[in-house]
């Protein structure tokens, strides 16, 4: 396992905090992406819950991907962070504001080996 990989359980996104600036930055980097700052800078367990910020219904793909789907911004309030994902629901209802709740899940295999990756949902299935 490479060291800079945390184990979280349950799952969350890891963000970037600078103890320079305060701001908390996702994903993490090797420098802080608000000040540029390299020291000070830890990582942070992000908030699973947001609200949907904009979004677009994506009709076209490469083969092999399944259309349409909606690719979104979401903030996550807690942490003052906007995350670009996949919101994984029928487009028909998305709207802007929509509460949402990051879910991880195998994307793919490598090797035979499961990747994980993450999406938003949204926070009550059913609620469209
Ligand atoms: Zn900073």
């Amino acid at each position: 396992m490479r060291d800079d990989v945390m184990q979280l359980d349950p799952p969350q996104l890891l963000g970037l905090h600078c103890a320079t600036c305060g701001a908390v930055t996702f994903p993490k980097r090797e420098f802080c992406a608000a000040c540029g700052a390299r020291e000070g800078l830890s990582t942070r367990g992000l908030s699973s819950s947001g609200t949907l910020h904009c979004f677009t219904v994506v009709r076209q793909a490469p083969p092999g991907r399944a259309v349409p789907y909606v690719l979104a911004y979401v903030d996550l309030p807690r942490d003052q962070v906007r995350v670009m994902a996949q919101l994984d629901t029928a487009p028909e209802g998305v709207r802007i504001g929509l509460p949402v709740k990051t879910e991880f899940r195998t994307v793919r295999m490598d090797d035979g080996q499961p990747v994980v990756g993450y999406v938003f949902v949204p926070e009550e299935e059913g609620s469209l």
